[in-house]
């Protein structure tokens, strides 16, 4: 899998790189609030990437997609409200240039000098980003010498940005790409074992591949969340008011099945905590066994006995990876498991026993809450990429830089 090239093999390729023009995939789906960028996380992440291709001489120009445009130009996501931004976490000075290929490009790698970096237009203005026209890659890599992807969260997707033009350019991942592929690696291409995954959020729906998948790669499979009463309603637990799929307890039922086939212990919660009102600190709420749940309670989350047992389960395990809060999160007290066993998996890897792999836009923002975030091994941001990889698929952007 991990068969793609790095920057270290650009020096291979080309000797020196001063004045070469690299064209350089990055994440600029930046969150904007009255035109100001709200989070830089995105740019940090590149940062890396775009300044050693700079200090070497190379004239960067960065390419990303922002928004929706759907295959027109539109003011209102034009990738110049993000030059201020990039601007601040480069440190340096960046022009803008209103085109992603032609001769307006090419007329401003004239005026730039080694080392200088340029953002390009809103690739998805073109309608030949998304539908990866070949005829658009040629056009964008008639102007670099060489392609750079460092957006794994943008490599679920075959676009003409994150797939064509790894086909027509020599090819590299960047620096941030490479991270996330290097942990992704370590927690379900060649794990150490034993592997845990813990798999929690609202529904089973949304996750059917992933369970699917992770059953026949992990040793221990921890469900919570809402996710975990479909199952334990296949069990035959009546689950009162709380949010469960009926119409896919089979679905859960052969889960089940193929993980007892595949070695693969299935955890769910044997206490639940439970309330008849979803609000904070609730009158009603108590704690119970799976079993004593009543007609008009809902569970919210995964009891503490259970979440201790479940820390017993990290305890034994070598590899950890993480998508889905086990209750919800959100309202107080139904964070207490996530909590707890996000602290116990934090402390595992701090301590070394433990390599954790975490992502999905809920999870880090629970891991967060736990403040663990930064004792995880690797934090995921990708969303729906790296839900893409959990359920065991190739991802294009990927794939196109292994050729
Ligand atoms: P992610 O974004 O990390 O992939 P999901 O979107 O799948 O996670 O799930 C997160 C949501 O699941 C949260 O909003 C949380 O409140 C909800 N959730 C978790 N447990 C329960 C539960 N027992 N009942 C209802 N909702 C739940
Ligand atoms: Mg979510």
């Amino acid at each position: 899998m991990s068969d793609f090239r790095t920057l270290d093999d650009i020096g291979d390729d080309f000797g020196d790189l001063r004045g070469k023009v690299a064209l350089v995939r990055i994440d600029l789906n930046l969150p904007m609030n009255g035109g100001q960028v709200t989070d830089k996380t995105r740019i940090v992440a590149s940062a890396p990437t775009i300044l050693e291709l700079a200090d070497a001489g190379a004239k960067v120009l960065l390419l990303a997609h922002f928004g929706r445009p759907k295959g027109a130009r539109n003011s209102m996501m034009s990738l110049s409200m993000v030059v201020d931004a990039v601007q601040d976490v480069l440190g340096r000075e960046i022009m803008f240039v209103p085109e992603v290929a032609g001769d307006i490009v090419a007329q401003s790698l004239g005026i730039m000098r080694p080392g200088d970096v340029s953002i390009l237009e809103n690739t998805r203005f073109w309608p030949g980003e998304e539908a990866n026209d070949p005829a658009f890659a040629k056009a964008m890599a008639a102007n670099g010498d060489l392609y750079v992807n460092d957006a794994f969260s943008a490599a679920h997707r075959a676009h003409a940005s994150t797939e064509g033009l790894a086909r027509l350019l020599p090819s590299y991942a960047g620096r941030s790409m490479q991270k996330e592929l290097d942990a992704l690696d370590k927690a379900l291409g060649n794990p150490e074992k034993p592997v845990a995954a813990v798999v929690g959020g609202a529904k089973v729906s949304s996750k059917l591949d992933v369970l699917k998948h992770l059953v026949t790669k992990v040793d221990h499979l921890i469900i919570g969340g809402g996710m975990a009463n479909t199952f334990l309603a296949a069990r035959g637990v009546d689950v009162g008011k709380s949010l469960c799929e009926h119409d896919l307890t089979s679905t859960a039922e052969e889960i089940m099945e193929a993980a007892d086939k595949s070695g693969c212990t299935v955890h769910l919660p044997y206490d639940v905590v439970v309330s008849k009102e979803f609000a904070a600190n609730p009158a009603s709420l108590r704690t119970c066994n799976v079993h004593e749940v009543a007609a008009d309670e809902m569970i919210l989350d995964v009891g503490p006995q259970a979440v201790e047992a479940l820390g017993d389960v990290l305890k034994t395990c070598r590899t950890l990876v993480w998508n889905g809060p086990m209750g919800a999160f959100e309202t107080e007290p139904f964070d207490a498991a996530t909590v707890a066993l996000a602290r116990t998996a934090a402390a595992l890897s701090k301590e070394g026993s433990l390599v954790s792999v975490a992502g999905g836009g809920d999870t880090v923002a629970a891991l967060n809450h736990a403040g663990v975030a930064q004792d995880f091994t690797y934090i995921s941001t990708a969303g729906g990429a790296f839900l893409e990889w959990m359920e065991g698929k190739e991802l294009p952007g990927v794939a196109a830089l292994s050729q």
